[in-house]
């Protein structure tokens, strides 16, 4: 077997011989810890007959754990400076695709059809660039993509956020938002000494499993969000201030809401960190035909 790229010494000499300078804007913070990568990749649950999305390879640390366990690597990196140094560290890999693109900009379902053919058991899996781990997380949840699930290091904070339940300080419109699409949680939590630089903050790794079916069946998915942004808009508040403050007119449809709310069998005094994904369906769809 090849060498690990990801050892203090191997990633020391690829960065040296590139002359490579880590570029902070782009959330460079490469892994040196051959064991926490494979830590990473068996959460993924891969076989050989699995295909791997991973965005940003880097210098490939991860990428090559991925090459080795599954059947084809697809990895999207922003960064022009490292695809010669890719095509170095990874060319002893046959089943490996970089593509030069800002995964935020890119169709990643044409991709997935052009690089994936035949391979049905697809992950996710990724170190992410910490100035962008929502919107690529959200993108690649809202665009609906044919994968299994996710797995991927983030910041601790954003973690904790996301798999957090209801009436803990961390629930919010971002945890109901990732666990309406998926099963969400913290598999492992990860020191700094394990990058290069070290970041600023503490990390986490998350699995998130896709639902067959989205967590609860609503009437209108666009408006369910918008009652939960609406909802914790401001934490201290009550469901009823936030909804009355926050949904289009609601000032004037306060008895529509409280009705509303009655319906779906909510106290109008809660708050919305309380209330579970189930509640805030029955809620938005109780809302709905006020607000359209
Ligand atoms: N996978 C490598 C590792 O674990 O050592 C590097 C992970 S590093 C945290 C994040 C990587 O994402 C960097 O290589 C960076 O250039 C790349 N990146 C940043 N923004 C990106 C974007 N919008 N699309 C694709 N790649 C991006």
């Amino acid at each position: 077997m090849n060498k690990d790229i990801a050892t203090p010494v191997r990633t020391r000499a690829i960065l040296e011989k590139y002359g490579f300078s880590f570029k902070k804007s782009l959330g460079q913070n490469f892994l040196i810890d051959t064991n926490i990568l494979k830590k990473i990749v068996s959460f993924a649950d891969l076989t050989e007959d699995s295909g791997a999305i991973e965005i940003g390879p880097g210098i490939g640390a991860l990428t090559e754990q991925l090459a080795r366990t599954s059947k084809k690597v697809v990895a999207f990196e922003i960064d022009q400076r490292l695809l010669p140094i890719l095509k170095d560290t990874l060319s002893p890999y046959e089943n490996v695709s970089v593509i030069h693109k800002d995964v935020l900009e890119a169709d990643v379902q044409m991709v997935m059809d052009e690089q994936f053919a035949g391979i049905d058991d697809i992950m996710v899996v990724a170190n992410l660039p910490y100035y962008v781990t929502t919107p690529i997380i959200m993108k690649l949840l809202e665009e609906r993509l044919p994968i299994r699930g996710i797995v991927c290091m983030l910041q601790k904070e954003v973690a904790d956020r996301i798999s957090a339940k209801p009436g803990t300080k961390d629930y919010g419109s971002l945890s109901i938002a990732v666990q309406y699409y998926t099963e969400a949680e913290t598999v492992m939590i990860v020191p700094k000494t394990v990058f290069v630089p070290q970041p600023n903050v503490d990390s986490a790794v998350i699995r998130l499993t896709k639902r067959v079916q989205p967590a609860v069946i609503v009437k209108d998915e666009g408006f369910f969000f918008q009652v939960t942004k609406a909802s914790f808009a401001q934490r201290r508040k009550t469901i009823l201030n936030n909804l009355t403050s926050q949904l289009p007119d609601g000032k004037q449809k306060k008895e529509e809401i409280l009705a509303a709310l009655s319906a779906s069998g909510i106290e109008p005094t809660r708050r919305g960190e309380t209330l579970s994904l189930e509640e805030f369906g029955l809620l938005s769809d109780e809302l709905y035909p006020h607000f359209h």
